[in-house]
């Protein structure tokens, strides 16, 4: 079955533009020009993953996604305009796993939407469970489930790939900008704030430090640590 995206953008040139590239790669595409639309068909269909505008004119693109973030973790790609940086980090913030900024190369977009489809899907070398912290936290990357104290956790594709590449090696230092690159797997002209919000993100998900400590360290300058050993 081909993967289905939503595109929200209500000027309609554009998207029909996104809409025929998409569908150039085989991807099945639903459209709209409406935030309120876009929440409604978010959460009645069955969605891979939404490229959205943040300038509607009903509902803020930012509202848009905080409300399809509250019940689900498909993945969103934002379209911004150039001017729009803070907007751009609020759509971080929430939850986004990547912007384009306008004017963009539909290509560009394309690989972007196929990237974080293809890290959704979880790679055919990827290995079973892996258990860290006396079974505290369990990676399955073959099953791409995570869970904390036996209950699954659900994550974006961006935080499952910090998660995964943090895990990976216990106790090593990543850097920010290595951390971008390793879960996108390509050049990103990102900002530092980019990652600080997926992991914010990844933390309040899987960490109860009142309870079990950390288990993302972050190191001062440097970035950020896998604090977990694996189990033997
Ligand atoms: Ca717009």
């Amino acid at each position: 079955m081909p993967a289905t995206v939503l595109v929200v953008e209500d000027e309609y040139k554009l998207r029909e533009l996104v809409r025929s590239y998409l569908e150039r790669e085989g991807l099945s595409v639903l459209t709209t020009g409406s935030g309120a639309e876009a929440v409604d068909l978010a959460s009645r269909a069955v969605v891979d993953l939404i490229v959205l505008d943040l300038g509607l004119p009903d509902v803020p693109g930012e509202e848009v996604a905080r409300e399809i973030r509250r019940r689900s973790d498909t993945p969103i790609v934002m379209l911004t305009a150039k001017t729009e940086q803070r907007d751009r980090i609020a759509g971080l913030e929430i939850g986004a796993d990547d912007y384009v900024t306008k004017p963009f190369s539909p290509k560009e977009l394309v690989l972007r939407v196929q990237a974080i489809l293809r890290r959704g899907a979880g790679s055919a070398a990827a290995s079973g469970p892996a258990s860290y912290g006396g079974g505290l936290l369990v990676i399955d990357e073959h099953k791409r489930v995570t869970t904390v104290r036996a209950q699954e956790v659900a994550l974006t594709p961006t935080e499952w790939g910090i998660l995964v590449a943090l895990a990976a090696a216990p106790g090593r230092v990543f850097s920010r900008l290595e951390l971008i690159n390793k879960v996108r797997g390509y050049e990103f002209e990102g900002y530092e704030r980019t990652v600080d919000s997926h992991v914010k993100n990844l933390r309040r998900k899987i960490e109860r430090p009142d309870v079990d400590g950390a288990i993302i360290d972050t190191v001062v300058g440097a970035g950020y640590r896998f604090a977990l050993r694996r189990d033997p």
